[in-house]
């Protein structure tokens, strides 16, 4: 059976998970987080004291980790060597980690390799930073979605208060526009719009408008 992808991708705080989330919902396929993916590896490496930016550390790693994705009542799980690591890899000392860990060819390979098989077997939408230019180039459809830096800091602030941290502002700014800088400037598989992705700034958008346009792009794959 033919499965179908929709790829969204863009920066950190634009919006993705959010909307990837309601829109998977809504068209009642299952949402893929592989930025969960990046995490989990950086989480494992912190925890045995690794450096995120040496592949001479991290690669030996790789082969001894046993990453997988499941799904409980409609959230995804993600699990390092059998931990269910899924809340722990929400800190912010994770995601400098893990866009650090990100640049490492060896683990975007290993990781790409999964989230190309769950693909196969499973219709999803899926969230990340390559997924239109380089996990999934024949997605069904392509969504990239942007902000500006001020209110992608605004909204990652908001949410990691929800997650019981308190952060400056401007500290969380830093962080975005570091994570930027490597997304961007890697030389493996960089975050960059796909030629066919559809663009959404969704600065000063609602969750609902940004959903119900990306949704007003899908009724072509369901006709
Ligand atoms: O999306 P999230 O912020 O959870 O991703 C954490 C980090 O993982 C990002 O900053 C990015 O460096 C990396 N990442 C990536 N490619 C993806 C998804 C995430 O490089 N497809």
């Amino acid at each position: 059976m033919r499965t179908i992808s929709i790829a969204i991708d863009g920066p950190a705080g634009a919006g993705k998970s959010t909307i990837a989330k309601i829109v998977a919902k809504r068209i009642n396929i299952n949402y893929l987080d592989t930025g969960a993916m990046y995490r989990a590896v950086a989480l494992k490496a912190l925890e045995m004291g690794l450096d995120c930016k040496d592949p001479e550390q991290i690669i030996p790693m790789l082969s001894s980790t046993n990453l997988s994705v499941s799904y409980e009542r409609e959230r995804q799980l993600v699990y390092v060597d059998g931990k269910d690591v899924t809340d722990l890899i929400r800190s912010p000392q994770v995601s400098i980690a893990a866009s650090d860990i990100a640049v490492i060819p060896e683990v975007r390979m290993k990781l790409v390799e999964i989230q190309r098989e769950l693909a196969q077997r499973y219709s999803l939408v899926v969230d990340g930073r390559d997924i239109g230019t380089y996990v999934l180039p024949n997605a069904d459809k392509k969504f990239y979605l942007t902000a500006t830096i001020d209110e992608r800091a605004r909204r990652r602030w908001l949410e990691l208060i929800d997650r019981g941290y308190t952060l400056d502002i401007n500290e969380i700014k830093k962080d975005l526009e570091k994570r930027d800088m490597n997304d961007m400037n890697r030389s493996f598989a960089p975050l960059r719009k796909a030629e066919d992705a559809i663009l959404i700034d969704t600065t000063d958008k609602t969750i609902e408008e940004v959903v119900d346009e990306v949704c007003s792009h899908l009724s072509d794959i369901f006709a």
